[in-house]
């Protein structure tokens, strides 16, 4: 297509999205819950759990995504400009989709710095923050530290901690309700990790392999060693030489498993698993990811029964 053509194409969809907009501005209900839109259903599961009812929540990427590479839609502008608040996981996950569609979505509160823009990553405890200097022309897609750290119960809580006190400050007669709720998820929180500490107890200093650098706060609050990555760098597909060392490290180690994140091509996992003995696990780094990981709680649930299940020895399964 020439390039007036996608110029003119480009400006009538602008024009159909400003009218979007407006319809949408006129329609959207002026009291009731506080209507709060996440990057990811990890995020939308904790908003939802300290809001109840008081909130109506969105999460822009689906749970069965790679959160670093949502593709950006027209749509998500809408919910962003309407949004009281925005939740995001930070640390540059969604710099790649996000920061452009806050910008398109003419809405001032959200946009970082603002009253109703939340990065959780401020209250969470990070992994992995590089010591020397970081250039993403190098291809890593984690500049500023391990983004996946949701995937800890504790950033869990602490993320929930965040959530209560900026939804008591943007709907304050609400405060008693999320102080309510967020104390009930905790308790239930805490309840869960006695039963996932239990479970995975047998396998504290086991070793390891994942895809992408997804697991870092998983393993380490549960005793997992990771030892090495399919890919050399977060964000970089897999090479030959890499592939042939890793291999040759986890049969030195003996190491028995790789775990892989739903949306990378298990190929590369598979023939490494083929040659050092190993096996492949897909587990769900999201909530909604699959269906039976529709909670935050329930995310840790499927995760460590598959993972304890395949850590248990041969002759015990
Ligand atoms: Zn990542």
């Amino acid at each position: 297509m020439p390039f007036s053509d996608l110029r003119q194409r480009l400006s009538g969809w602008r024009v159909a999205l400003a009218t979007l907009v407006a319809a949408f501005t006129f329609a959207a209900p002026a009291a009731g819950a506080v209507k709060v839109i996440t990057s990811t259903e990890d995020l939308a599961a904790i908003v939802g759990e300290v809001g109840g009812d008081r909130v109506d929540v969105e999460s822009l990427a689906r749970g069965y995504q790679d959160p670093h590479l949502v593709e950006p839609k027209p749509s998500f502008i809408l919910k962003l400009h309407s949004a009281d608040l925005l939740v995001v996981v930070g640390r540059e996950l969604e710099v790649g989709w996000l920061p452009r569609l806050v910008q398109q979505s003419r809405n001032s509160r959200i946009q970082p710095g603002g009253s109703g823009y939340l990065d959780a990553s401020l209250n969470a405890r990070i992994l992995d923050i590089p010591t020397g200097e970081v250039s993403r022309a190098m291809g890593d897609v984690h500049p500023l530290g391990n983004p996946h750290y949701w995937l800890d119960p504790d950033n869990g809580r602490r993320i929930a901690q965040a959530v209560r006190d900026r939804l008591s400050q943007i709907s304050p007669g609400d405060a008693q309700e999320f102080a309510r709720r967020y104390a009930d998820f905790d308790r239930r929180l805490a309840e869960a990790e006695k039963r996932w500490d239990g479970l995975m107890a047998p396998y504290r200093g086991v070793e390891i392999v994942t895809y992408h650098r997804s697991w870092s706060n998983l393993a380490e609050r549960f005793g997992l060693k990771v030892i090495g990555y399919v890919e050399p760098k977060p964000g970089i597909p897999p090479s030959p030489a890499h592939t042939l060392a890793l291999t040759q490290e986890m049969k030195q180690r003996g190491v028995r498993l790789i775990i892989v994140e739903p949306y990378f091509d298990v190929r590369t996992p598979n023939s490494i698993a083929r040659a050092s003995g190993a096996r492949v696990l897909v587990l769900t780094p999201s909530v909604g990811g699959v269906k039976e990981a529709g909670t935050y709680i329930a995310l840790f649930d499927y995760n460590l029964r598959l993972l304890a299940s395949a850590l248990q020895p041969a002759g015990a399964r």
